[in-house]
C-alpha cells in the first residue's frame, strides 16, 4: 500500500477485531482500536466463575458451518475438541432432544407430545423461511402466522399440544431476542440465512475467547486501548466540508477528553448503543435516512442465569429442564391482555423457557430468558432471581433441588456499551433496506462532491443483511468494511 491512512476502529468486539486483523494483514497498519469496556470481546464474554472451566455469558454457539468464518477458524485451530459429539442443530440453540419437559402441575410431558409438537413447529418455521422472504410479509407477525398454521394442524384443540406450542414460541424469542413472536416480522425467518451444517457450542478450554485470541494474534497489543469510550465523532458532510485545520477529515473525541484524528473510522458499536447515543454522538448529525434505520430496526435482550448447586440433582441423561405453562405469555390472548400493562412484571419468570445443563460443569444449570422480562430480571437482585429459579425447579420437577451455591446472571441491557443482546426485525420494517442503510458509509455521496470518501464506516452484527444476530455476521461485517477501505487504497495507488 502506497498510502498510510490512519484508521480508528470503535469497539473491540468480533466485528472490530475482524476489521483490524484484515486491514493489518493486507498492509493498512496504521490502526487504533478504541474500546469502551475494560476488556475486549463485547458480546463475547468467556468467564470462569465456577472454577477452572469456562462459561459463556454472551455468545456460545457457532451457527452452522458452510461459509461460516468462525467455524473455519475454530476448525483450523483445533478448537472443536469434541467435534461431532457436541454438535446439535435445534429449534433454539438452547434446547436439545434430551430435554425433560414439565408442566406447571409438576407432570412430565410425554416425550412423544413434546417431540411431535416441537418437530411440527420446526416444519412451520422452515416453511416460513422458504416462502416468506418477501417484503409483502413484513406486515405480518411470526406469531400470527404460526397460530394460523397450528389452528389447522392435527394438534388443534389439544390443550397439551397448545401449551407445548406456546413454549416453542417462547423458545423462539431467544433466537430472535424479541419480547414476543407477535412483535417479530414474518420477514425475519425469511431474510436471515441459516448456514448449512450443525451447530457447535464446544470450543474447548479457551471458550469463545479463543476465537478472539486468534484474531488478536494479528493485532499488535498497543493498537488496542481499552476503557476508552468514544464520546463524539466529528466528520465532514458534503453540506459542511473541510472545517478542520487537519488534512484528515475525522476527529474522535473520547469521554476523558482525549482526541484522535483519522482518515477513516469504522464504528462497530451495537445497534442498542446507536439507538441511545447516535443523535449526540455525531457532528454533524447522521443523515435522516441513517437515523430512521437505527430507529426502525429493533434491538432486543436475551439473558442467561447461571445457577451453581451444591450437588447435581437432575438425572444423568437430562440435558435440559423445560417449563411449559398452561397459559404462557405466548398464548395470543395472554399476550394481548398483558401487552400494554405492567402486570407481566409480577410473573416475569413465566418468560423463562427453562434450564439447560452446562458442559464441563456437573452442578451448574443455565436459564434463558428473552425480551422485556429479561430486562426486568436485570433489575432484581441475584438472590431474588436465584430463589425464583429454585422455586420453579422444585414446583415443576418435584425433584429434590439441592442448595444454591452461586447465582450469576448476564445484564446485557443494563450494560451501557451494549444496551441489549442482538437485533431483530419488527413488524412493518423493510429489513434489507434498513440494514443496507445502516451499513452505508458516510458521507452519503454520489462521488461528485469534494468531500473525502469513506470517512465513517459501519460494521457490527446489525449491519449484516443475512447473518445479523450472530458472531459470524459481525465478523463478516468487519471484513466487509476492511475490504471497502482496502479497495479505496488499491484504486488510488499510483501506477
Ligand atoms: C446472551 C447472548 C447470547 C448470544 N449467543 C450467540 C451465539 O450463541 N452465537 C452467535 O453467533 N451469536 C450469539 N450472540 C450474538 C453475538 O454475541 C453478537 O452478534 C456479536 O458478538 C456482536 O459482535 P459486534 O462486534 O458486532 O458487537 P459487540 O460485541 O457489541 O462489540 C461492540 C464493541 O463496541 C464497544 N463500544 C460501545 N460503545 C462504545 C464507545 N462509545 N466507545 C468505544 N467502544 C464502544 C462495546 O464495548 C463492544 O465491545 C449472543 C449474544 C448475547 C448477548
Amino acid at each position: 500500500m502506497e498510502n498510510k491512512p490512519q484508521i480508528i476502529i470503535i469497539g473491540a468486539g468480533i466485528a472490530g477485531l475482524a476489521a483490524a486483523s484484515s486491514l493489518i494483514k493486507h498492509g493498512l497498519e496504521n490502526i487504533l482500536i478504541l474500546e469502551a469496556m475494560a476488556r475486549v470481546g463485547g458480546r463475547i464474554h468467556t468467564m470462569r466463575p465456577f472454577g477452572e472451566n469456562v462459561i459463556e455469558l454472551g455468545a456460545n454457539w457457532i451457527h452452522g458451518q458452510k461459509g461460516n468464518p468462525v467455524y473455519t477458524m475454530a476448525k483450523k485451530h483445533r478448537l472443536l475438541s469434541d467435534e461431532g459429539t457436541c454438535s446439535k442443530k435445534c429449534l433454539s440453540a438452547s434446547v436439545t432432544k434430551h430435554d425433560y419437559f414439565f408442566n406447571e402441575k409438576g407432570e412430565i410431558i410425554p416425550n412423544k407430545t413434546a417431540d411431535d409438537v416441537y418437530d411440527y413447529f420446526k416444519e412451520v418455521v422452515d416453511e416460513a423461511v422458504d416462502e416468506k422472504s418477501d417484503s409483502q410479509f413484513s406486515f405480518s407477525s411470526v406469531g400470527d402466522y404460526l397460530d394460523k398454521e397450528f389452528s389447522s394442524s392435527v394438534f388443534a384443540g389439544s390443550d397439551g399440544a397448545s401449551a407445548v406450542f406456546e413454549w416453542c414460541k417462547r423458545a423462539e424469542c431467544l433466537d430472535v431476542a424479541c419480547t414476543s413472536m407477535y412483535e417479530c416480522a414474518l420477514w425475519q425467518p425469511g431474510s436471515y440465512i441459516d448456514l448449512e451444517g450443525e451447530y457447535f457450542n464446544c470450543l474447548g478450554p479457551g471458550g469463545y475467547q479463543a476465537i478472539l485470541d486468534i484474531l488478536m494474534k494479528n493485532i499488535p497489543s498497543e493498537t488496542i486501548i481499552c476503557s476508552k469510550p468514544v464520546h463524539c465523532i466529528h466528520w465532514e458532510s458534503s453540506s459542511k466540508p473541510t472545517s478542520s485545520s487537519f488534512s484528515q477529515p475525522v476527529k474522535v473525541v473520547c469521554a476523558d477528553g482525549d482526541e484522535f484524528i483519522a482518515d477513516h473510522i469504522v464504528i462497530t458499536v451495537s445497534l442498542g448503543y446507536l439507538k441511545k447515543e447516535s443523535m449526540k454522538m455525531f457532528d454533524p448529525t447522521l443523515p435522516e435516512e441513517k437515523l430512521n434505520a437505527i430507529e426502525r430496526l429493533s434491538f432486543g435482550t436475551v439473558n442467561k442465569i447461571f445457577l451453581e448447586f451444591e450437588e447435581r440433582f437432575w438425572p444423568t441423561d437430562c440435558e435440559g429442564i423445560q417449563l411449559v405453562w398452561e397459559k404462557g405469555f405466548e398464548h395470543k390472548e395472554i399476550y394481548d391482555i398483558l401487552k400494554n400493562t405492567e402486570e407481566w412484571k409480577k410473573e416475569w419468570y413465566k418468560k423463562l423457557c427453562g434450564f439447560e445443563t452446562v458442559s464441563c460443569h456437573d452442578n451448574v444449570l443455565c436459564g434463558w430468558i428473552a425480551g422485556r422480562e429479561a430486562e426486568y430480571m436485570e433489575e432484581l437482585s441475584e438472590e431474588e432471581v436465584g430463589n425464583v429459579c429454585v422455586r420453579l425447579l422444585r414446583d415443576f420437577t418435584g425433584w429434590k433441588v439441592t442448595n444454591l451455591r452461586k447465582v450469576l446472571r448476564s445484564g446485557w441491557h443494563v450494560n451501557p456499551y451494549v444496551l441489549g443482546s442482538y437485533s431483530y426485525i419488527p413488524i412493518g420494517v423493510d429489513a434489507v433496506r434498513e440494514q443496507e442503510i445502516l451499513a452505508k458509509p458516510l458521507p452519503f455521496t454520489d462521488g461528485s462532491t469534494n468531500v473525502k470518501p469513506l470517512q465513517v464506516l459501519f460494521a457490527g452484527e446489525a449491519t449484516h443483511t443475512n447473518y445479523y444476530t450472530t458472531t459470524h455476521g459481525a465478523y463478516l461485517s468487519g471484513t466487509r468494511e476492511a475490504k471497502r477501505l482496502l479497495n479505496l487504497y488499491k484504486q488510488s495507488k499510483p501506477h
